[in-house]
Formats: C-alpha cells, structure tokens, sequence
C-alpha cells in the first residue's frame, strides 16, 4: 500500500503546494472517486458536481461503457504512433466522421493542440487553395474568446493573466466583438485576406456568454459570402452539452448529425475535445471535408499520441452513450428547468443578477464587482453543503453537472444552491 491511500485533503493540498507549480487556484477540495453526477473526497465527503470538468465528464464519472473499453483496448496495444497503421484508428475516424458529418477526422489529444491543427490547416487552406498571398492570412477571433494555452492561441486572448509575459506574440489574427454580425462583417469587407473565423458557439470561460439565437447562423452566412473558413471551438459546447449534438445545431435535438435542420450553422472545420473522451483520457479531433483537410500531407502535421488505439475506443465508447442515453434531450429538457428554478429565486433576489445558458451549460451572474470575493465565497459554501462549482471571471458562476442527470437530482441541487444563495442576500 502506498502512501496515497490513506493521505488526508490537508496533507494532499499541501504536497501541491510545496511541489506543483501554482498555475491553478483550486477550491479546496480533494476527491478521490466519481460516479455519474458525483464525487467523493478523501473524507469520504459526496459532491454534486456541477463544473464536469470543464464539460469533459458529460457521460457522467467512470462511466462503466467508457472505462470498459479502455481498460479492454490498454490490455491489447495501447500506442503505435503513426508511422505504422493501428486496427482502431480507422474505424473511429468512420465512426466519428459519419456521427458528425464530415468527410475526414484528425485526431489529436488536448483542445488547444485540436485549436492549433485548426489555425494551420485554415492557412494552409488559404495559400494553397482561396489564393491569400504568402504570409497574409488573418484569422479573425472574438473578444473575450477562450482557446486554450499555447503560445499562439494566447496571442489572440485579451485575458491579462493569460497574455502578460508571455510574448512575443504570434501575429495574422484580428480581434471583433463577440455577438456582433456588424463587426464581423466590416472586417470580412475591409480585409482581402481573411483566411477563417474562429468562434466558439457560446463563450464558455468568458462566463457562458451565451448569443443572440441567430448569430451562428448569420456569422456562417457571412463566411461563405467572403470565401471564409468558419470554424467552430466546441471542445466545450459540444456533444450534447448545451442540449443538441452540437451548439451549432442551434435548435435540432436529434441524436446524431442531420443536415435537414435550418437552423445548422455547418462549420467548415469542427473542433472537439473533453467530452469526446467523456473525461476518461486526452481526445480531440479536427473534423473538416475533403477540400479543405486534404492540404495537409504527409509529414506536414502529427502528433505522437493523436490517433492512439485507446484513444480510439474510448472517443467511440463515449460518442455512443451519447446518444444511447439521450444526453442531449435531457440536458435541453434539464436545462429548461434549471433556468425556470433559477429564475423564480431571481425575481426575489438582491443577490443573484441573471442566469444564462443553454442545455446544461449555464451560469449566474452575482450582483458585486468583478474584483470581490462574493462568487468564490459562495462557492465554498456550495462545498460544504454538498456541490462543486467554480466561480468563472470574479463575479460569474458557471453550472454544468454531468448530463446523465436526473430531474429528481437536479431539484435537489437547486435547493442546494438557492439555500445557500439565501444566506448571502
Ligand atoms: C477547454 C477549452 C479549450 C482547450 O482545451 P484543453 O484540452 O484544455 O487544451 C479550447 N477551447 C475551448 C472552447 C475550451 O473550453
């Protein structure tokens, strides 16, 4: 037995403190064990869990189909790299790319290498094939915009913390306010050389700042007016979380892709990660058609992990229980109560500004300034009678439970929340 079965949440944090290096600031809270919408402490403590890893764990904890076919496919071959073929690759990538709807898939492992793939075969697309003069592309991003952490996709954040220090920055993307089709339009007009637009359907980590119900739509009209890539970041809004396969989807509530629906933005190039591995191993892909993924060739792009054999059986185990256990349905049905609960505590509340979001991806704005401790606060209040949330930008928390939810649990998290919301009007 090693030392780590039977360390205490003091002694855990401790060690973090003394030899991790300090890029997070954790609730404080240890957890040892999940299962569904719940997790545990070392205490033995039971948590509601309402941030899912960032969205990762929408299949809910350990899901037993999940983790089933890693420990199965980690018993056999675990990793090949690419230079030879491995027997998952190519039945995942049918799978995926038939699930979704695009001719073609690149696998990679984390979302912001997925968000890099993105940028260099949006350029290279633009070179090669809409014409943009060598070096000139720009790609246009929002304000308030969340990617991910390398040293590129923080050149375009207007996140300070993110930014500072961290440059020199790497230039060819243009920044336009997020929901506004006129700002995105004036760009598209003044600027030969826009190679995409990189969007995210609902900005997540700015504070599930959620759109006008058009703006997908309308914003992907406007791509293919000016010849542009419109590409998609669902690494968070993804896979059933805001209650359709993808946000894009707008209000189409199927089970798998369709193309029927008026209201599908269709990207040109669709980004996935977390939830594609249901939280169980690092999973993202670049899905696009052909006329656009067949710029990269060989030697032109990789990665060592992307496209491993667990990798492979665990994104179609967790695409699968997707749409075996209806998790879109029930995160839209779910999601429409949680604001309605949420809602009827608003009209009495000093406290509690707004709820917003989509499906089960959701936040409340607190009534206090960006810079005060009152969101944490009540965070760690949320702890200690039993749910795990993280306050987002200062003033913001953000709800998202695993989407195997049920009604009967969601009520209860409810009353939770607006108990604790209670003692701080
Ligand atoms: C989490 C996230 C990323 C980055 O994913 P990592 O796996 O942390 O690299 C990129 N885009 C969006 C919208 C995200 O929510």
């Amino acid at each position: 037995m090693s030392v780590i079965d039977t360390i205490t949440s003091n002694e855990a944090i401790a060690l973090e403190e003394k030899y991790g290096a300090h890029n997070y600031h954790p609730l404080p809270v240890v957890l040892e064990r999940g299962e569904g919408v719940y997790v545990w402490d070392v205490e033995g403590k039971r948590y509601f869990d309402f941030l899912s890893a960032y969205s990762a764990v929408n299949q809910g904890h350990c899901h037993p189909r999940i983790v089933g076919a890693m420990n199965e496919q980690a018993q056999k071959l675990t990793l090949t790299s690419r230079a030879f073929y491995n027997d998952v690759l190519g039945q995942y990538e049918k799978y995926a790319t038939s699930y979704f709807g695009f001719d073609k898939l690149l696998p990679m492992n984390t979302g912001a290498e997925a968000v890099e793939t993105a940028i260099k075969i949006c350029r290279k697309w633009a070179y090669e094939k809409k014409g943009i003069p060598e070096e000139k592309a720009q790609i246009i991003v929002c304000e308030n915009n969340f990617h991910g952490r390398t040293t590129t996709i923080i050149s375009f954040s207007n996140d300070e913390g993110a930014r500072k220090n961290f440059g020199p920055y790497t230039p060819g993307f243009v920044k336009v306010a997020y929901d506004d089709l006129q700002a995105l339009e004036e760009t598209l007009k003044e600027n030969k050389n826009v190679a995409g637009f990189l969007v995210e359907p609902i900005q997540g980590e700015a504070g599930v700042y959620t759109p006008a119900d058009d703006y997908m739509l309308k914003a992907k009209e406007l791509c293919n007016k000016y010849d542009v890539l419109f590409i998609a970041d669902e690494i968070q809004t993804g896979i059933a979380r805001t209650g359709a396969l993808l946000a894009v989807c707008g209000s189409c509530s199927c089970e798998g892709h369709c193309e029927r629906q008026e209201t599908y933005s269709r990207p040109d190039i669709l980004i996935l990660g977390k939830a594609l591995s249901g939280g169980a191993y690092p999973v993202s892909a670049v899905l696009a058609d052909n006329a656009i993924m067949n710029v990269i060739k060989p030697g032109q792009h990789g990665s060592t992990f992307g496209g491993n054999p667990v990798a492979g059986k665990v994104a179609m185990a967790a695409l699968e229980v997707v749409k075996d256990e209806h998790l879109a349905q029930n995160a839209r049905k779910l999601g429409e109560l949680f604001r309605a609960e949420m809602n009827k505590y608003i009209e009495n509340s000093g406290i509690v500004h707004l709820v917003r979001g989509r499906g089960l991806l959701n936040a409340i704005v607190i009534n206090d300034t960006e810079d005060s401790s009152t969101a944490w606060d009540i965070c760690m209040a949320l702890k200690e009678h039993g749910l795990l949330a993280k306050p987002t930008h200062g003033n913001i928390i953000r709800f998202a439970p695993p989407l195997v939810m049920t009604k009967d649990k969601l009520l209860q998290c409810v009353q939770i929340i607006t108990r604790t919301l209670k003692d701080f009007e």
